[in-house]
C-alpha cells in the first residue's frame, strides 16, 4: 500500500486535507494522526471491520479495547447507556483534555471496539486537528496509540512513518505532541471512580473535582504481579519496550550516577553498546555511552515529553543495554514511572 503522508499545520488547517483524510476514515480505511498526548491510529469506530484493521496493523491482541474520540458530549447520549454524575463532572472539568472515562456502552458500540467488554472508553482530545478531524468526518473515531503493538508510543509523525509507512492509508504530520504520554483513565461506572491509567490529569486534579477517588491495583504495582489483573486490558501486556535491556536505576542520585558509571563499563568493555537515559542536570557526570538528556527534573512535563522519543532513539542506535535514572513516583512522576516500569519489564535495580 501506498501510504499517503501530509503535512497539516494545526494553528492553520488545510481543509482540503483534513477532508481527504475524513473521507479515508468514512470509507473505512486507517489515517494516523496527532493528538496532544500521542498520536493515534484512527479507524471509524463503529464500523467493526473499520476497527478490525486496527488491530491487523498494530497486532493488537483482541481483548485489548479502544478508545473512542469525540468533539461533543452530544456524543455521550449516542455511545454510553447511562453517564453517572462523577463522569459528567470530569468530562465537563478536563474535556477537551487528556483525559478518557469508561462509561457502560450503547448497543450502537460494537464489541470489536471494546475487545467485548459491556463498557466504553471515551475521549475527546484538545488537539486541533484530532478535533477538526472526528468534526469533518461526522464519526467517532476509534484510535489507539499509533504503534507496533508493544513499541513505544509515537509523540512525532516520524515514529508513525517508522512503524507503519506502506501499511495504512495515510499519515497526518501536525509535529511533535505537547503531553507525550498516553490519557489518564478513570472508570466511572463505579460509585467511586477508580484510576486505570496514570497519566497528565493527576489523583489529585480528579479528586478536586469529584473527591474520592481509587486506584486500580495494577497500577500501584511496583512489581510485576501475575496475579493482579488489571482493569484495563491492555494495561496487562508489555509495553513501550526498546530493543535493548532497559534497567531503572533507584536511589540518592550519587549513587544512581556512579552505579550506572560502573554497569557501563563493564558492559562495554564485554562489547555492548550502552544507552543512558539522564536529566539535564546530571547530563554531564556520565562518563561513558551514549549519553542522552530526557528533559530537566525542574520541569517534569518535559520528562514525560521525551520519553518515549529517547526509548525509539536508542533503538535506532541499536543500543543492547540502556540504564535510566528514576523519578518520583507522585503526579506527573507516577505516569512517567508508570511506563519506565513497563518499558523496563519492572526491571529496577536500588543502590
Ligand atoms: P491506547 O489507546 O493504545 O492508549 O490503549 C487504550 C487503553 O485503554 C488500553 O490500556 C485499554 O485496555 C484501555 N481501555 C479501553 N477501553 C476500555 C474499557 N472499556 N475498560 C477498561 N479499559 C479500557
Ligand atoms: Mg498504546
Amino acid at each position: 500500500m501506498n501510504t499517503r503522508i501530509v503535512t497539516i499545520d494545526s494553528s492553520n488547517i488545510n481543509q482540503t486535507d483534513i477532508e481527504e483524510a475524513a473521507e479515508v476514515l468514512r470509507k473505512g480505511g486507517l489515517v494516523a494522526f496527532p493528538t496532544e498526548t500521542v498520536y493515534g491510529l484512527g479507524a471509524d469506530g463503529l464500523d467493526g471491520n473499520a476497527s478490525k484493521k486496527i488491530y491487523e496493523a498494530k497486532g493488537r491482541p483482541s481483548d485489548n479495547p479502544l478508545i473512542l474520540h469525540i468533539a461533543d458530549l452530544e456524543a455521550l447520549k449516542e455511545l454510553t447507556a447511562d453517564c453517572p454524575e462523577n463522569g459528567i463532572k470530569l468530562a465537563k472539568a478536563f474535556w477537551p483534555g487528556p483525559l478518557t472515562l469508561i462509561f457502560n456502552k450503547s448497543s450502537k458500540v460494537p464489541y470489536s471496539t471494546t475487545g467485548g467488554l459491556d463498557t466504553v472508553a471515551i475521549r475527546m482530545p484538545s488537539h486541533p486537528i484530532a478535533r477538526e478531524l472526528i468534526k469533518r468526518s461526522g464519526l467517532y473515531i476509534a484510535a489507539p496509540s499509533a504503534n507496533i503493538s508493544g513499541r513505544p508510543s509515537p509523540t512525532r509523525a516520524a515514529h508513525v512513518i517508522e512503524d507503519f509507512n506502506g501499511i495504512i492509508d495515510m499519515i497526518i504530520d501536525g509535529g511533535m505532541v505537547e503531553i507525550g504520554l498516553e490519557s489518564t483513565i478513570v472508570d466511572v461506572t463505579s460509585a467511586v471512580p477508580v484510576i486505570l491509567r496514570p497519566g497528565y490529569i493527576t489523583a489529585g486534579m480528579i479528586s478536586e473535582i469529584i473527591g474520592e477517588v481509587e486506584f486500580d491495583k495494577a497500577v500501584l504495582a511496583k512489581v510485576q504481579d501475575l496475579s493482579i489483573k488489571p482493569k484495563a486490558p491492555g494495561m496487562k501486556y508489555k509495553h513501550y519496550a526498546p530493543k535493548g535491556d532497559l534497567t531503572i536505576y533507584e536511589g540518592n542520585s550519587d549513587n544512581v550516577i556512579r552505579a550506572i558509571n560502573i554497569i557501563t563499563k563493564e558492559k562495554m568493555k564485554s562489547g555492548f553498546k550502552v544507552g543512558i537515559i539522564a536529566t539535564d542536570e546530571t547530563y554531564a557526570l556520565y562518563e561513558e555511552g551514549i549519553v542522552k538528556t530526557i528533559g530537566t527534573r525542574k520541569d517534569e512535563s518535559t520528562i514525560a515529553r521525551g520519553l518515549f522519543e529517547i526509548l525509539r532513539e536508542f533503538d535506532s542506535e541499536g543500543a543492547d543495554y540502556i540504564f535510566t535514572e528514576s523519578f518520583d513516583n507522585n503526579q506527573l512522576g507516577q505516569a512517567i514511572m508508570n511506563r519506565l516500569l513497563k518499558a523496563a519489564g519492572y526491571h529496577i535495580e536500588k543502590v
